[in-house]
């Protein structure tokens, strides 16, 4: 390769032999690939724009010389046949349409190279509005459609990898510190990115990076520890140190999907299925595949199951007696959803709820559930002892519009004393939109219903934060007393937190106490209530009757 022509280095010009003419074909493809591709001048980053053509021995030329005269004759007859008014009213037009790959070239004419050169300008500082991240310097979901299409568009055989990372729960940083520590914490993530994918990375959207590789296969896993690196390496803020937990999802051109859109689709599936797959830190990197097909499938199975068992009301209810230990009966108990699977079993209560709220459905789900729970406590519960009635609420079905005059609606519709609800909020959910959340929970407690805060000791833990929201119950989650049996550390802990919650005047339960160990390690704290299969699994109806008949000592009730 070398440099010519008069113009301090203008024209570069190449030599490779033995070419058919579709290799030169292929070839033309990549180099105008490579000349449009962006570069780095001290910082800044620059399109080029030029043109090539290629002549070939001896066809066009005997000589070096003829050979490169050939060349440079046919750029400048290129430039005066193209007739420049009509090229760029085009090109302006395809602007206007919306085309994002229009490049305004040279002219003979220098006024109008000149003009060329302001439009090139122009575009450049609209698309830098339109492709670009104002906060963070880089390329948003627009550019991404764009660089892919263009990829795939100059070589459609080419192989590359699509990353997409998700940071873990990150809401919680702009909601437990502030959005200037989420800015702060984006700001360094996105640099450290840069170094693994150079001009290739993206931010889709909040906490969702894109990125790019052209690195084969055998280079994911290093890929891969290079990204966990970067959000798990310590960032300290301000006087606070953080350490990021990623989700990564991983997508393949043209193995997994063929088009910009697609990729996106399948890589952000995968992403999403290591989040509800409850994947820990140590698998936290989903490969597209297509099991995950199979996954959406079932989804959309499940789906048809609620709707038709919503409509046809087949929908069940199952119930959980609560022990309260120092009245020694049970005076509580759970509503837990159960959607019969076809097959003489039942779906994971916790799996309808999740595809119930990504289906819209989980509104309908909430107010089955507490027609059915209320009418069972107004009809039955309360003869046999039971005084309040425990119902999940999805933080989903809490935070949309009038949710409280709904919600107590469907309860008084059945005649039932809102006093005999407690409805439970799972603590980790409920966190990531405390402020919101703040406002509606004190407005359901102000009808008198109950609120408890579920599954607490798996997410932030703090009683701090609680003593600001109409909190009355605590349920500790299994975890806890799972720990506290084997740990005199954890035990000590579990047993301060529940004093701690009894001197804030909240009730705590016990959740999920299977053996006579761990009921007895809790009956030395101050829990109020024990709820678990130590006593019994959720029952139907009929069967809790029964239950509570045997236990609470209560004859007559009909079944
Ligand atoms: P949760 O509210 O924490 O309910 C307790 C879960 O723990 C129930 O699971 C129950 O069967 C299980 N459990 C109770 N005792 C034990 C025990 O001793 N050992 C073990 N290993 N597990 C025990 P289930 O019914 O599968 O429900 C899972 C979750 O689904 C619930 O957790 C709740 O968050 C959600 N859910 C269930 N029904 C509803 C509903 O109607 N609405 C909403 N929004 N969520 C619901
Ligand atoms: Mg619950
Ligand atoms: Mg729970």
């Amino acid at each position: 390769m070398c440099r010519a022509g008069s113009q301090g280095g203008k024209f570069a010009v190449a030599v490779k032999e033995e070419m058919t003419d579709e290799e030169r074909l292929d070839f033309a493809k990549g180099l105008s690939l490579k000349l449009m591709w962006k570069i780095r001048i001290r910082g800044e980053k620059l399109f080029l724009s030029a043109n090539y053509q290629t002549a070939v021995y001896p066809k066009d030329g005997n000589s070096a010389e003829d050979l490169l005269n050939k060349l440079i004759t046919d750029h400048y007859m290129r430039l005066y046949v193209e007739s420049p008014a009509e090229d760029l009213t085009e090109k302006c037009r395809l602007l206007a349409a919306g085309r994002t790959d229009v490049e305004f070239s040279e002219y003979a004419d220098y006024q109008l190279t000149e003009l060329s050169k302001a439009l090139n300008q122009y575009r450049k500082s609209v698309e830098q509005i339109a492709y670009f991240d104002p906060v963070y310097h880089i390329g948003n979901r627009m550019k991404y459609l764009k660089d892919v299409d263009m990829l795939i568009s100059y070589d459609a055989k080419r192989y590359f990898r699509v990353y997409s990372m998700d940071i873990r729960s990150f809401s919680k940083y702009n909601e437990l510190f502030s959005v200037s520590t989420g800015d702060a914490l984006l700001m360094e993530i996105t640099r450290r990115l840069e170094h693994i994918f150079g001009n290739n990375l993206y931010r889709i959207n909040g906490d969702v990076f894109i990125g790019i590789s052209f690195e084969a296969d055998k280079d994911k896993d290093h890929k891969v520890g290079r990204i966990r690196n970067a959000f798990q390496s310590p960032i300290v803020v301000e006087d606070s140190t953080f350490t990021l937990d990623v989700l990564i999802g991983i997508c393949d051109y043209p193995l997994h999907a063929k088009t910009s859109e697609k990729l996106l689709e399948s890589v952000q599936m995968a992403v999403n299925y290591a989040k509800t797959s409850g994947a820990g830190m140590a698998n936290n990197v989903i490969l597209y595949d297509d099991k995950l097909l199979e996954v959406r499938r079932e989804e959309a199975r499940i789906v048809r199951l609620l709707e038709t068992s919503l409509k046809e009301k087949t929908l069940e209810v199952w119930y959980q007696p609560l022990y309260h230990l120092k009245r020694e009966r049970f005076t509580g108990t759970e509503a837990l959803v159960r959607l019969p699977h076809g097959n003489g079993g039942y779906v994971p209560a916790g799996q309808v709820i999740e595809i119930a709220e990504k289906n819209g459905l989980v509104g309908q789900v909430g107010e089955y559930v507490i027609h059915r729970a209320c009418t069972f406590m107004m009809e039955k519960g309360k003869k046999l002892g039971i005084e309040s009635m425990g119902i999940n609420l999805s933080v989903q079905q809490l935070l949309v519009e009038n949710s409280v005059p709904s919600i107590i609606g469907h309860i008084k519709k059945t005649g039932l004393d809102p006093k005999c609800i407690t409805f439970e909020i799972t603590e980790t959910v409920l966190i990531q939109s405390i402020e919101l959340a703040k406002g509606i929970l004190d407005e359901l407690s102000s009808y008198g219903v109950r609120i408890a805060l579920d599954d607490f000791g798996i997410g932030y833990s703090s009683l701090n934060y609680l003593l600001n929201l109409p909190v009355n119950v605590l349920k500790f989650d299994r975890s806890m007393t799972k720990k506290s049996v084997d740990s005199e550390k954890q035990y000590a802990l579990l047993k301060a937190m529940i004093q701690m919650a009894d001197i804030s005047q909240m009730d705590v339960v016990a959740e999920g106490v299977e053996t006579k160990e761990e009921w007895k390690m809790l009956t030395s704290t101050s829990a109020s209530y024990i709820q678990g299969f130590y006593y019994s699994k959720p029952l139907p109806e009929e069967k809790l009757m029964q239950f509570l008949r045997d236990n609470n000592h209560i004859e007559n009730v009909k079944q």
